[in-house]
């Protein structure tokens, strides 16, 4: 799915390799090879699963070549486990997280080769994660709440649209409200991460995606975020898409992981991004929570005053009742988790789904359309966003208090470590 990308000649030096002659036995570079050889194996089965590679292109070429059927890379798998649980030398929170990755894997191929998990099975063994249960009534008090702070009369759903439908930003002014809101978010972010000077990113738009947004990150710093312009884009989605997918999320989430864990460790397991992991909790709950980190809520509001709401020919005037209506509806976010394991379970159809999308979800039919087609190719994998921003939030203000500047460095450690999601959790408990 992703191009191995053509560097350009005043890119950073390669990390690797030596040259064959020059390298030295290393078993934990074997480890780290022997890895990313089998992510890119089964990326060979699922067009979805490998969401970016930037290591030797030698080893995507020889996988290429070889394909390995389903069986070999388990019980290569398998091996591969029992050799990092045996290794002596191998960094304790290295091996940790190589396991955690290892055992997703295992699922994922189980999962290819026509295992059905429930929901929630499939979200602990991929994700690391125990995704929370709402009951329907928990989602109609939300409701109820917003039948109270919504302007006009009749169902909140279809008042919630008609309401929102003010806040689209016209197509014409899309590129000049992202642009501003990317930089809003790289200054804030470099304020307080030391950034590699060489950053940069570019915007493509694109149309007809199960997504609203994707960072497909090319290594040496680099990234191509795409924005799913097929369906009209609120104005709150600019500072959400910028901050989780450039400033301070996805973006720079790669290029500190390239830095810290690939260029200066030599750590190359981390060339190989498989989205079906724990590390996409990580990486979706971090981008999340560093929307708030960036933008939290009066600043962000005086943000959208002063220069996004102008930008986009909407009125400044509507700011704070707006983003108070949006705080509220975000409550509904595990709605969509519902939705997702309903469906996914067998309990309801697409059609049903999508009703309890647009009733709990507030989400337009076409939206909620949209929003099963991310079900059927993405599954449980939902639960990275809104779990994991309450996971990383919850660890990061335990670890750090209330002092700004110590969470953003609590925020960015995490981003360049090798964390599992059980461990946040573990340490919040
Ligand atoms: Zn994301």
């Amino acid at each position: 799915m992703l191009a191995i990308p053509r560097l350009s000649a005043r890119d950073d030096t390669p990390f690797f390799p030596p040259s064959p002659v020059s390298r030295l036995p290393s078993p934990a570079l074997d480890i780290a090879e022997s890895y990313v050889r089998l992510v890119l194996a089964v990326g060979r089965h699922d067009g979805d699963y490998v969401d970016a590679y930037y290591g030797p292109p030698e080893w995507k070429s020889e996988t290429d070549s070889v394909s390995l059927t389903l069986p070999e890379i388990e019980r290569r798998a398998q091996e591969l486990v029992a050799e990092v649980r045996d290794s002596p030398t191998l960094d304790p929170r290295r091996k940790a997280y190589l396991l955690g990755q290892l055992r997703a894997l295992l699922a994922r191929v189980q999962m290819l080769g026509g295992t059905r998990f429930s929901f929630d099975q499939e979200a602990g063994a991929l994700y690391d994660a125990t995704p929370p249960a709402n009951t329907e009534q928990h989602f109609q008090d939300i409701v109820s709440r917003l039948d109270g702070a919504l302007p006009g009369r009749g169902p909140v759903p279809e008042r919630y649209i008609t309401y929102r439908n003010q806040f689209v930003i016209p197509p014409a002014r899309i590129d000049a409200v992202f642009q501003a809101a990317i930089a809003a978010g790289r200054e804030r972010t470099a304020r307080h991460i030391a950034l590699p000077p060489n950053e940069s990113f570019v915007v493509e738009y694109v149309t007809d995606k199960p997504w609203s947004g994707y960072n497909w990150y090319q290594g040496r710093y680099r990234s191509v975020i795409q924005v799913n312009t097929s369906l009209p884009i609120y104005i709150d989605r600019a500072v959400d898409l910028a901050c989780h997918e450039g400033y301070p999320g996805h973006h720079v989430y790669n290029a500190l992981v390239e830095r810290t864990l690939v260029r200066e460790r030599g750590w190359l397991e981390f060339t190989v991004y498989p989205l079906f992991s724990p590390q996409s909790l990580i990486a979706e709950g971090t981008a999340n929570y560093g929307i708030e980190l960036a933008l939290p809520g009066s600043e962000r509001n005086a943000f959208e005053r002063d220069v996004l709401f102008p930008l986009a020919d909407l009125s400044p005037a509507s700011v704070d009742e707006y983003y108070a209506l949006q705080t509220l509806v975000r409550e509904l976010s595990y709605a969509g988790n519902e939705a997702a394991r309903r469906y996914l379970d067998g309990e309801i159809d697409a059609a049903a789904a999508a009703l309890w999308l647009e009733r709990y979800a507030l989400m337009a039919p076409t939206v909620a359309r949209q929003r099963i087609r991310f079900f059927d190719t993405y599954r449980s994998y939902v639960i990275n966003y809104n779990l994991g921003q309450d996971l990383v939030r919850a660890y990061v203000e335990r670890e750090a208090g209330p002092d700004a500047d110590r969470r953003w460095d609590v925020f960015a450690e995490l981003l360049a470590s090798p964390t599992l999601p059980s461990a946040l959790s573990d340490s919040v408990a």
